[in-house]
């Protein structure tokens, strides 16, 4: 490649360093936890924003569960599985508290999920206080970084990284039209609602179904109701996670490229913060979907399973422990990879 654009997030000081580079900038990571609860544990019909002494908290409500959070400390530990610790949940509870007429408890937290924000490092010590704008750079001939930014602006952050490549690039290029560009499944999406009883007729699933997979999918939702005409089967709830039919266990191998289940339940679903027992029950069920799009035999179908209770075991273990370095060390206990059958 001529170019090459380096987006790594929390990695990206490792990553520049890879290439020599002298380190124009540092990128720091800023750990946030939040809690999934049941709908019903908060009587509330709107979402919250409440201010707490270092930023806010957010209270969201979110399908059938409701997500609290976040917080915001530096993380120097392992950054591919940043854990959250009892020190963090109980800064959760104790701040959501102020607010709710019957407290919830550690008792009432069906998921906790942590994840590492990539900030521009600055003078500040606190990660609270950095900046939350991007920064672009070419930081050797043919390599561009783009680090820092945020969700809502994902789209300005690759405006500019790309523009930052065809500057250097001889091609002459017309100008950026991401603005203008929808979502995947966004086109037609709002007809599509409009007929979800139609397609529940036609697909002989409930439209609470059909709802489900258009929130989900968008207009994408013909590709997973293709694979249940071929396979009616498909098109039951997973045993374990009824939230999800098992297509979605399908398809996010077939068309989403996963090839793991902590994968499938992490990232492609949210199984593994929906469930009180964080997809435990549903595992067997959804790796034996997988190993047949896979072509997994029956020995990777019980590795997989076993290594995502492993993986359920070290988080819930380290979200019983009482601080960041106690947290990661027992996270760790858990496998990072899968072994081949
Ligand atoms: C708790 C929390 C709260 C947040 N709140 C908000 C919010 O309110 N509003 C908002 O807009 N945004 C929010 N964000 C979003 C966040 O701040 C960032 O915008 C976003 O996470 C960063 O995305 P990214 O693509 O830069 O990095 P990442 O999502 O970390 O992606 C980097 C990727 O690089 C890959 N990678 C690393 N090294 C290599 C390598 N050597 N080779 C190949 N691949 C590699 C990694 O696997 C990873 O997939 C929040 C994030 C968190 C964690």
């Amino acid at each position: 490649a001529k170019q090459v654009i380096n987006a790594t997030g929390v990695w990206t000081d490792e990553t520049q360093a890879m290439v020599g580079e002298r380190g124009q900038y540092k990128v720091r990571a800023s750990k946030g936890v939040h809690l999934v609860v049941p709908r019903d544990r908060i009587q509330s019909s709107t979402g919250m924003i409440l201010r707490t002494e270092k930023s806010v908290l957010f209270v969201i409500p979110w399908g059938r569960h409701w997500i609290v959070g976040t917080t915001d400390t530096g993380w120097d530990l392992d950054k591919a599985h940043p854990a959250a610790s009892t020190n963090d949940i109980d800064y959760i509870l104790e701040h959501v508290n102020k607010v709710l007429v019957t407290p919830l408890t550690s008792a009432d937290v069906e998921g906790v999920y942590a994840g590492l924000r990539p900030l521009l490092a600055g003078e500040s010590d606190e990660t609270s206080k950095l900046s939350r704008e991007h920064l672009v750079a070419h930081a050797a001939p043919g390599l561009v970084v783009v680090a820092g930014g945020k969700y809502t602006t994902y789209r300005v952050m690759a405006k500019d990284a790309v523009d930052a490549v065809t500057h250097a690039l001889d091609d002459n290029f017309g100008k950026c039209v991401t603005e203008r560009v929808p979502c995947v499944g966004a086109e037609g999406y709002e007809a599509a609602w409009n007929r979800r009883q139609v397609i529940a007729d036609e697909s002989g699933l409930h439209v609470a179904r059909i709802e489900h997979l258009l929130i989900r999918y968008g207009t994408l939702i013909d590709e997973v109701l293709d694979i249940v005409r071929e396979q009616p089967d498909l098109g039951q709830p997973l045993e374990g996670a009824e939230d999800y039919l098992q297509v979605e266990i399908a398809y996010a191998c077939s068309h989403e490229g996963a090839r793991h289940l902590d994968d499938v339940f992490a990232r492609r679903t949210h199984i593994s913060i929906e469930m009180w027992d964080r997809g435990v029950t549903a595992a067997p069920h959804a790796a034996a979907i997988m190993g047949r799009v896979l072509g997994w035999s029956e020995d990777q179908v019980r590795k997989e399973v076993d290594h995502y209770l492993k993986r359920v075991e070290a988080e819930r273990l380290s979200q019983q422990q009482p601080d960041d370095e106690t947290a990661d060390s027992a996270r760790l206990g858990a496998p990072e990879i899968v072994p081949l059958a």
